[in-house]
């Protein structure tokens, strides 16, 4: 089908299309005999992360909103039943069979290579693909060798897993109801988040317990579905995510905005406040371990001349598929070097080392004394 046709469906006119691909607002791209168009920017009902295909539009996986108070947040929230899942760490992609090809997109729209060549790994995609035409699956890859994110569920000791949570179909902007997306889950054996069962709104008493579970696993938080499509989907995060994400990102912190600091500091203060109701004088060192040993750490290396650096290792099913990675880092920008290649088992692993240039480069002013008015 022609691209005209699919955007058609949404009221995008053929002049208005030619336009916002004039514009740069949405970017031809290709992966071996695949072609699609990614949405940079919002076009008419397309969101940013919204993907055209030959097979249909694929629409953005929606931003999901955060309560800080658990109890008032789920008070002001709901008056139904609501189903509740753990929040897993990792990055999210949209699953896809587009002209007859399995396909991981990013949350920018982006084909991952590296997460494409894996899925085949964690679902059965022949079967969920043939006997569902235009579904598209989501869900979290995550794991400590993975190529975004130095955080990861505990459980996860090495590689990464995939982690189904939601479920929707080509052409339409929604998800399909939860019930019968646990029953997709269910024949297809996918792995999923962990499913924590329904709750009624009342149930502070139950999701409060949810919550100190997650937290004495180390795990990140819970999301919480309504039954009531008219009701939200929102976030909740645990204790130590606020900590653990202020850890593995105050390396950094010379180049970052200070509010990924500020707002995880009110979370863990709220969190503290409706849970543990007190300041433990353990809770100081923690922040400060967290907030300024890794930055100190950061300065000392600089000092020595060292590039601040963040290693991963990604293990490839098809060889072709390590220089499309590669190709993708470069096309967002990453500033990295391949430190290995080698083939393990069934595996090809590549051993990557992202650079953090811009940080050395503020350190390194810093400690050379120039001046900088602030
Ligand atoms: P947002 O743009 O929604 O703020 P973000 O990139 O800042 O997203 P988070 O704040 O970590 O991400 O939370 C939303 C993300 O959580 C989702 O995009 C999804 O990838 C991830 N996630 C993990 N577990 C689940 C789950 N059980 N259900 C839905 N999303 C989940």
């Amino acid at each position: 089908m022609q691209m005209y046709e699919v955007v058609k469906q949404v009221g995008i006119s053929e002049p208005m299309w030619k336009e916002s691909i004039e514009k740069h607002d949405v970017i031809h791209e290709e992966f071996g005999n695949i072609c699609v168009y990614r949405v940079a920017k919002k076009v008419g009902l397309l969101e940013k992360g919204s993907i055209v295909t030959q097979d249909g539009i694929i629409f953005d996986f929606p931003r999901i909103a955060r309560i800080m108070h658990l109890e008032n947040g789920i008070y002001h929230a709901y008056t139904q039943p609501v189903y509740v899942e753990e929040k897993v760490d990792g990055y999210n992609v949209r699953i896809a069979r587009i002209q007859g090809q399995i396909v991981a997109f990013s949350r920018g729209a982006y084909i991952c290579p590296f997460s494409t060549d894996r899925i085949v790994d964690f679902l059965d995609v022949k079967r969920i693909f043939d006997e569902n035409p235009g579904l598209i699956v989501c869900g979290e890859f995550a794991g400590p060798d993975n190529p975004y994110n130095i955080e990861h569920p505990p459980y996860v000791k090495e590689d990464i897993r995939f982690f189904a949570f939601d479920l929707m179909v080509m052409n339409k902007p929604h998800n399909l109801p939860i019930e019968e997306r646990y029953k997709l889950f269910d024949i297809y054996d996918m792995p999923t988040v962990r499913r924590f069962g329904c709750f009624s709104p009342s149930d502070i008493s139950g999701l409060k317990e949810v919550v100190k579970e997650l937290e004495e696993k180390g795990c990140e938080g819970m999301l919480i579905k309504p039954i009531n499509p008219l009701e939200k989907t929102l976030k909740y995060v645990t204790l130590g995510s606020c900590f653990r994400d202020i850890r593995v990102t105050a390396p950094l912190m010379a180049e970052m905005m200070s509010e990924f600091f500020t707002h995880r500091i009110i979370r863990a203060a709220l969190s503290i406040h409706e849970h543990t109701h007190s300041l433990k004088p353990e809770v100081f060192a923690q922040l400060g371990e967290s907030l300024l040993k890794p930055i100190y750490e950061s300065i000392t290396k600089v000092a020595r001349e060292e590039v601040i650096e963040e290693r991963f290792l990604l293990r490839f099913r098809e060889e072709k598929n390590i220089q499309r990675m590669i190709d993708h880092l470069y096309k967002c920008k990453v500033k990295f070097e391949v430190l290995s290649k080698s083939r393990e088992g069934d595996y090809w692993h590549v051993r990557f080392a992202k650079k953090c240039y811009a940080s050395y480069e503020i350190l390194q002013k810093h400690l050379g004394g120039s001046f900088h008015v602030d």
